[in-house]
């Protein structure tokens, strides 16, 4: 039985217009969520509210219109600082989202601070986003990139990472959840051990932020980043959360208007932090919904989140690992509820094909993870990644629909 831990999931799937849907006239299983969220009214409401009453730019406008818009984004850069626990709003940059955070990050931190010869510390769970500007870097300014190894249950091999950090080690960008597994990273004790070798620290927070509650400050990391759309708001806007100092001394990633104190054709001067980072008009109702969205899931309470997809995770693995032939890649003791399976030699795009035509809707392929795969000599998995607005009886659909699989396979 599980235990709902104060969430009323009927009522609030009545708050997610698009759960009520058919798909290949079955009713909608949506277990794609560490893709994409879907959204609540809460979003959807304010941000077309918004485009109808109160649309205008930012920052520029004297008149009121503008000065509100210009109002509500500050107070979501304020509510974004309360989610992640910062010091300062200044810390809160607006981005598109958590690829554009990590760009920003090897762009202005990269490459102006780390030296030839300089190493950075990935871990073999990253999501390419969190992979490929660190390689590219790498390559312009001749660094080394390190990798923690995972074991077989696709946990980090925490002793690796002790030996792999020197005196060379000038960056280490690890993941806080794996988006491919599952797995929770203790990224406390890999910020501490990361400061005492004075190497910075980024944390991608995409897999995290929607489903626990994320503390930058007792994490201790330099950077934090996460994207709205995985988090209940819409696409088109991220958070990086960089500690002020870091902030002031890095360079600008784009340039142009908004980021500016002053312009003459000779010289330019940039504005602080967060503006420096903000160039062009930024994404203003994608930033409103973010807001709302933020509103909807501490409503909700994230202690409350966790427990209860916790409770899915453990019935969903429960459930799925009784299917024969199936086995599930990554069994981390610390994991978020994503399940990653293969089952015996079908390919995963067959099994979301079939699942697809029974209405259920589970991710297939590499995830964007393609190291991952390789480590576990697999070219690809089933995923199916759970929200609070799952239910038991979607777990239930999901196993009917792999056993149809398996018929339509024998
Ligand atoms: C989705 C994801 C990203 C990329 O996020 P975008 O919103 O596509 O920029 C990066 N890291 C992880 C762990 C993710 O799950």
């Amino acid at each position: 039985m599980i235990a709902l831990h104060g969430l009323d999931v009927k009522k609030i799937r009545r708050d997610f217009p698009v759960l009520g849907a058919k798909m290949n006239s079955k009713p909608l299983v949506y277990l794609d969520n560490a893709a994409t969220s879907q959204k609540p009214l809460l979003v959807i409401d304010r941000m077309s509210e918004f485009y109808r009453s109160r649309y205008a730019t930012v920052h520029r406008g004297v008149y009121a219109m503008s000065q509100i818009a210009t109002w509500e984004c500050d107070l979501v850069r304020e509510k974004c600082r309360v989610f992640l626990n910062a010091a300062k709003s200044a810390e809160i940059i607006f981005v598109r989202g958590t690829t554009d955070a990590i760009n920003l990050v090897a762009a202005g931190y990269g490459r102006k601070f780390l030296m030839p010869g300089d190493e950075i510390i990935i871990s073999a769970l990253e999501h390419h986003a969190n992979l490929v500007p660190w390689q590219q870097v790498a390559v312009e300014k001749n660094l080394k990139l390190r990798v923690i190894p995972v074991d077989d249950k696709g946990e980090l091999l925490f002793e690796e990472y002790r030996k792999l950090l020197n005196d060379r080690t000038k960056f280490v960008a690890v993941t806080h959840v794996s988006n491919a597994l599952g797995t929770v990273n203790p990224v406390r004790a890999i910020t501490d051990l990361a400061h005492a070798a004075g190497a910075a620290v980024l944390i991608d927070g995409a897999q995290a932020a929607p489903h626990m509650k994320v503390d930058v400050r007792a994490i201790g990391c330099d950077f934090y980043c996460f994207s709205g759309h995985k988090v209940y708001g819409p696409t088109g806007v991220g958070v990086l959360y960089g500690k002020l100092d870091r902030l002031e001394t890095m360079d600008p990633y784009q340039f142009g208007g908004e980021m500016i104190e002053s312009v003459t054709f000779e010289k330019t001067t940039f504005a602080k932090p967060p503006l420096k980072f903000e160039a062009g008009t930024p994404p203003i109702v994608e930033i409103v919904g973010l807001g709302a969205a933020l509103e909807y899931v501490e409503a909700l309470g994230l202690e409350k989140i966790e427990a209860y997809e916790q409770e899915l995770l453990t019935e969903a693995a429960e459930k799925l690992s009784k299917v024969e032939g199936l086995t599930l890649i990554g069994t981390a003791p610390q994991k978020a509820a994503v399940i990653s399976f293969v089952l015996g030699d079908i390919h995963p795009h067959d099994i979301g094909t079939v699942l697809d035509s029974e209405g259920i809707a589970i991710r297939t392929g590499h995830h964007c993870a393609q190291p991952v795969m390789r480590r576990f000599n697999v070219p690809a998995t089933a995923r199916a990644s759970f929200s609070f607005y799952n239910t038991r009886e979607e777990i239930a659909a999901l196993v009917a629909g792999l056993e149809k699989v398996r018929k339509v396979f024998r």
